[in-house]
């Protein structure tokens, strides 16, 4: 005779659907920043940045000269308004930015 299956599995799912809703807005609300690289502010910020320092000092370290194409936040902002706007920034190229920096953001997220 089938018997109907117990209702703690339906339970789990939504006490994890739950969970993975919360998790969602948080993430959502950390992440906001990322939307700021969007503004008309950003975008002049960026531009001043590349003018004032136009080479990747990672590469001009290493003695290559690469035009930099990232306005990089010298200290991870990790979403704090005043340091992503003020800075202090440097120039890298999109391989130093992606190499160095993600890592260094990356792992300043895992101590947070
Ligand atoms: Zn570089």
């Amino acid at each position: 005779m089938a018997r109907k299956p117990p209702n703690a599995r339906s339970n789990l799912t939504k006490v994890a659907a739950r969970a993975g809703a919360q998790g969602y807005e948080q993430r959502r609300a950390e992440r906001a920043w990322r939307g700021w690289y969007k503004t008309k502010r950003w975008t002049r910020i960026r531009a001043d940045q590349l003018e004032r320092e136009p080479w990747c000092w990672r590469c001009l370290e290493a003695g290559i000269r690469t035009w930099a194409t990232v306005c990089n936040h010298t200290i991870p902002h990790r979403g704090d308004p005043v340091r992503f706007w003020t800075g202090p920034f440097d120039s890298l190229c999109k391989h130093h930015h992606d190499s160095d920096q993600q890592r260094a953001e990356l792992e300043a997220d895992r101590r947070f």
